[in-house]
């Protein structure tokens, strides 16, 4: 079934800001730069453009594969010879539209960074409704191993629903045996992530987590942890924010203790790092679609 048309202007739009976002940020990432003025400088020009952030700006390097955003006062920079990935999300209205795009400053990793733009553009080549969710992961596995690298095996797209970033059926970058199938009118984030050949194909979660979603109520003790839980409520509802974000909300001196209630208490959730598990770069290249009659419409 088709989208209603109101609701495909609300994606249409999410989907120009983020491409513009993004092209913005392919060419300001430098060597040497702060990751944390490439985060703050891609949510800035996002609410500049009229909409606002579906998650944090993802920057991740090298074999960071994704999820990880800028803490509060973040001292890294980007470094010299690395490949990195931006991740950027918009929302208009709750109307998700997601992309990422891999810069790289090390032509050793060129072909890599090709890879993952060939197997999107694949990708995009094949979605239609009927397609079975085996069928794209063996395509997409294919068309990766045929240039000699290796996608990473637990990542992969997905649909995207009102306020729902991950809204259950999955896009796999192999082959996986599954009876799902995609359909019109749904909306996917499509994300091959690839590695190199002698890697071990697939991420673990690392130890840091900056990126945090509210998952259930729960009864609070500290004032300020309510305080904090009503702003993140108000403010992001089920999507996923920073802590950045939330600077300003209660008294600094307050601030740790109220946030870590919300963290031990289970009201929040938190996104590790994904890293590969052999230490390998990783490249991805990602687009956000809309089911269509006989094919797909790319949206960012
Ligand atoms: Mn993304
Ligand atoms: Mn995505």
């Amino acid at each position: 079934m088709a989208i209603p048309e109101e609701v495909f202007q609300k994606y249409q739009r999410a989907g120009k800001i983020t491409r513009e976002v993004r092209e913005e940020m392919r060419i300001t990432v430098r060597e040497g730069m702060p990751i944390i003025d490439i985060c703050e400088k891609a949510e800035s020009l996002i609410r500049k453009k009229g909409g606002k952030p579906a998650f944090p700006c993802n920057v991740s390097v090298n074999e960071i594969a994704a999820h990880y955003t800028s803490p509060p006062q973040d001292k890294r920079i980007i470094p010299e010879n690395s490949i990195v990935k931006i991740d950027i999300g918009v929302h208009v209205d709750g109307y998700i539209a997601d992309t990422a795009v891999t810069v790289c400053f090390n032509p050793e990793y060129d072909d890599l960074v090709n890879t993952a733009k060939e197997a999107l553009k694949k990708a995009v080549e094949i979605l239609r409704p009927g397609l079975s969710m085996s069928r794209f992961g063996s395509t997409i596995q294919k068309t990766i191993k045929t240039r000699g690298f290796k996608p990473v095996s637990n990542l992969t797209g997905h649909l995207i629903g009102r306020y729902v970033i991950h809204a259950g059926k999955s896009l796999p970058n192999v082959f996986h045996i599954s009876t799902s199938r995609v359909k019109e009118g749904e909306i996917y984030g499509v994300e091959p992530f690839v590695t190199v050949a002698k890697a071990a194909g697939r991420v673990e979660n690392g130890e840091e987590a900056h990126i945090f979603r509210y998952l259930k109520h729960k009864s609070l003790k500290d004032p300020y942890a309510k305080r904090l839980l009503n702003h993140i409520r108000k403010n992001f509802q089920t999507l996923p924010f920073t802590e950045r974000w939330l600077q300003g909300c209660v008294p600094p001196s307050r601030y740790k203790t109220a946030f870590s209630e919300l963290l031990s208490s289970k009201t929040l959730m938190s996104y590790p790092v994904f890293i590969e598990a052999s230490g390998k770069p990783v490249a991805q290249a990602e687009h956000t679609i809309l089911v269509v009659k006989d094919g797909c419409m790319v949206l960012t």
